[in-house]
């Protein structure tokens, strides 16, 4: 069969879905808006049922209705969310949505459930491993470029989960309760860049409340801000069972319920469209979404092979027949580029080839590569470091050391572990977490290593103190009980099927590291952003740190931890100079900043250049530093290159909630570039001029902020001024709501000249105090400002 053109977008061609729509009764429509089983949408006359699958760190094909991990067909388990996140690579990011994308359409999967960029608010979240970052511009771009490698190649995403799931505990009920400073900056901005950034098919609703409402239900998240602000056309869907008021949801513009929702969800729909209490207006418009998702699906299916379930089913689960070695090399690559190295004293690391490697634990042999949970896949291979420890050619001994998923030590296991450390030149000690303590559905109880292996770390410590503790764990863990005392320490993450052969690499040197961690390491989890807050009580969390999220929190409080965000070591090492930052002279244009990095080491490597952001000195809160741009640079030694580092105008931009829209403060913002959150390298500073913003003034403004309107300002100033108030009544008069001036004694302001005041202010004309209008005509160039 004649191949179809190459379809680079999932988005809809050709059909008009709403023609179709048209055509449809209403029963039909109703029945569009909820699937038609666990993975699938309805078919209905003229329109195609879509296949939806989880990962997205690879496929999760089940055939089976609800289906068990088990049956799955394989798929190559590229590194987890938590991993692609420390690569700090969007390129490297969009070629394994590629993959993805590639494997997905084998399978016959139109939609990929993800990716999910929630921010990591506490270590504790048990799913932090399908999430990205602490910080909104990183888990925006990391998933922006997930999306657009999947849906280059005509497979469809599901950015997830919209919004503020930021914890298992009670995920189905509990309310995310927060300012709309903080979900807009912290929660919802990641979530802007990836719609605005890679126009994503659909989004899937969150489980959680935000502020009492059921994300799903909540028309403002759902339609205002996302449609409305963001401009987002696609779908959206709910979580799995996440509905509970259907009706309302399709009001709000929740489209497509998932999974099936059985024959009374229909029944329901037509009811209610029947009884007047849902507008036939909303039931089209989410049908014609899901219609449209379903004619590009078709498309892009037909475009790619046309023979995706002939394949599957003359394939079937073999997992050689779906074994595909470039993916597994890409797999390995990105797991490579994602391992942190976090410390290395004196060098030890990369290994010599003849090093006498003692290689100690269990998670050396039996690897941890992805979270357990709706993610989970079944990869079609499965790596291990051993194995490709022993394949580098040195001489290994092995001895598990502890059980995994076991809380007491075994003497014997213990005890050979200590006897093979002895007589190593190296030691590598495998430590981390088990899979049960990082999964969907529920959250951590602790940040700790088991204690079996570190009571096992101490004994090896005592007989060989050259240990590099390599890591396996979804999120952070507390080092500071050991971090002192190995002089290298490499965090491994969860780093998917080839994971094992990518640690060898690093640890050997065939690959220089240059992971970057996304979300801070504390010292303790009693130094946590949320630590007295989460997971909540009552059903209720307050977000009360606010916008001050992972390092932003740190670095307000100036608390110490063990590993800042944005830290990753380098077998070289980078020298920055000649910062320079300039402001573009257009209108929507940021800054841009200018450093050279040159290799100073012996190594040829990469480095990742950091741009945090702040403004000393500005009217709200802020965190002293905010990421706004990164770059990765592979230098050779010796080389010097020239980075540039783009600031969005909309980057700088905070949220006011008294003007209720996006602002940016003018003044001297100071830029500085570095290796880590807390290795500034070079700082520069450059004047921004503020958005041509006045905010309206009402009765309750303050008479200060009446003092401070561009236009009526001066007047307000010159009124006050003359009425010869002591600076003491001054000062208590500013914070007096303008209306409330007239009663103040000696103020000699009347009832006439604020409501005169306040319309020049806002624009509606009207005539001041002959003394005031000449102030007023001096002040006129000010005008130009609103
Ligand atoms: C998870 C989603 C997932 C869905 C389908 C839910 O429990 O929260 O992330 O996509 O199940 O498996």
């Amino acid at each position: 069969m004649p191949k179809k053109p190459h379809v680079e977008t999932a988005v809809p061609t050709a059909a008009a879905p709403a023609a179709i729509v048209k055509k449809l009764s209403l029963e039909q429509k109703a029945r569009l808006l909820s699937g038609s089983s666990f993975w699938t949408t309805a078919e209905v006359p003229g329109v195609p049922p879509v296949y939806l699958a989880d990962g997205p760190h690879g496929v999760r094909r089940l055939d089976a209705d609800v289906g068990d991990i088990e049956g799955a067909v394989p798929a190559t388990c590229f590194p987890p969310a938590v991993a692609l996140g420390s690569t700090f690579d969007v390129g490297l990011v969009e070629r394994v949505g590629e993959a993805v994308a590639e494997e997905a359409k084998r399978r016959g999967v139109d939609v990929v459930l993800g990716p999910g960029i929630n921010i990591k608010r506490s270590p504790l979240c048990g799913r932090n491993f399908e999430y990205v970052a602490e910080d909104p511009l990183l888990a925006g771009e990391i998933g922006a470029a997930l999306v657009t490698g999947i849906q280059r190649r005509g497979v469809a995403t599901s950015l997830k989960h919209f919004a503020a799931n930021n914890q298992e505990t009670e995920r189905m009920r509990v309310s995310a309760d927060m300012d709309e400073r903080t979900l807009r900056e912290i929660y919802l901005r990641g979530f802007q860049r990836v719609v605005t950034k890679a126009r994503p098919a659909t989004l899937m609703s969150s489980y959680n409340r935000i502020n009492g409402t059921h994300t799903g239900e909540d028309r403002r998240i759902t339609t205002d801000i996302l449609r409305g602000e963001w401009g987002f056309g696609g779908l959206v869907m709910s979580d799995w069972g996440a509905v509970h008021d259907r009706i309302a949801g399709i009001r709000a513009g929740l489209d497509l319920e998932m999974p099936a929702g059985g024959e009374s969800r229909v029944t329901e729909i037509v009811a209610a469209v029947k009884s007047g209490a849902l507008d036939l207006a909303d039931v089209d418009r989410s049908a014609t979404r899901v219609v449209a998702l379903a004619l590009a699906a078709r498309d892009a299916r037909e475009a790619a092979t046309g023979d995706a379930a002939e394949a599957l089913a003359e394939r079937g689960h073999d997992p050689e027949a779906w074994h595909d070695a470039a993916h597994h090399t890409l797999a390995r690559e990105a797991a490579s580029r994602a391992i942190v190295l976090l410390k290395n004293d004196g060098g030890l690391l990369p290994l010599a080839p003849q090093t006498r490697l003692a290689v100690i634990g269990e998670l050396a042999r039996t690897p941890r590569c992805q979270g357990a949970g709706s993610s989970q896949i079944v990869p079609t291979q499965l790596d291990d470091a051993l194995a490709a420890i022993e394949d580098s050619g040195t001489d290994v001994v092995f001895a598990p050391g502890y059980l995994l998923d076991a809380a007491a030590d075994d003497e014997a296991m213990a005890a050979d572990a200590v006897g093979a450390a002895r007589d190593a030149s190296v030691v590598l000690f495998f430590a981390g977490l088990p899979q049960s303590d990082e999964a969907e559905g529920r959250d951590r109880r602790h940040i700790e290593v088991p204690a079996a292996q570190l009571d096992l770390l101490d004994r090896v410590l005592e007989v060989n103190p050259r240990v590099v503790v390599v890591l396996s764990n979804g999120s952070v863990v507390r080092l500071s009980g050991f971090a002192d005392r190995v002089p290298a320490i490499v965090e491994g993450w969860l780093l998917g099927q080839a994971g094992g052969g990518a640690m060898a690499d690093v640890l050997f040197g065939r690959v220089n590291p240059s992971g970057r961690l996304a979300e801070t390491v504390p010292l303790r989890i009693e130094d946590t952003p949320a630590w007295t807050s989460f997971p909540g009580t009552g059903l209720h969390v307050t977000y009360g740190e606010g916008i001050f999220v992972g390092y932003r929190w740190y670095d307000a409080r100036e608390l110490p931890v063990q590993y800042p965000f944005g830290h990753g070591l380098s077998y070289t090492t980078f020298a920055y100079s000649g910062l320079g930052v300039s402001t573009g002279s257009t209108d929507g244009a940021g800054l841009t900043a200018r450093v050279a990095v040159t290799n100073t080491g012996g190594v040829a490597g990469r480095e990742v250049v950091q741009c945090y952001v702040s403004l000393p000195g500005s009217s709200v809160p802020r965190a002293p530093r905010a990421l706004a741009a990164f770059s990765v640079v592979d230098l050779a030694p010796g080389e010097t290159r020239e980075v540039e580092l783009t600031v969005a105008r909309d980057d700088l931009a905070y949220w006011d909630v008294r003007a209720d829209r996006w602002l940016v403060e003018g003044g001297a913002y100071r830029v500085e570039v570095g290796a880590s959150s807390r290795d500034i390298r070079a700082t520069a500073e450059v004047d921004v001029r503020a958005d041509a913003f006045v905010a309206p003034l009402t009765p309750q403004s303050s008479v200060g902020e009446a003092m401070a309107h561009p236009v009526i300002g001066p007047t307000v100033t010159g009124m006050l001024q003359g009425a010869g108030l002591s600076d003491d009544v001054l000062i208590m008069t500013r914070a007096m709501p303008v209306g409330r001036l007239p009663y103040q004694p000696g103020s000699g302001v009347t009832h006439k000249q604020v409501r005169q005041l306040l319309d020049v202010a806002n624009g509606t004309g009207g005539v001041v105090t002959r003394a005031a209008n000449k102030v007023l005509a001096a002040t006129t160039r000010l005008r130009r400002h609103r």
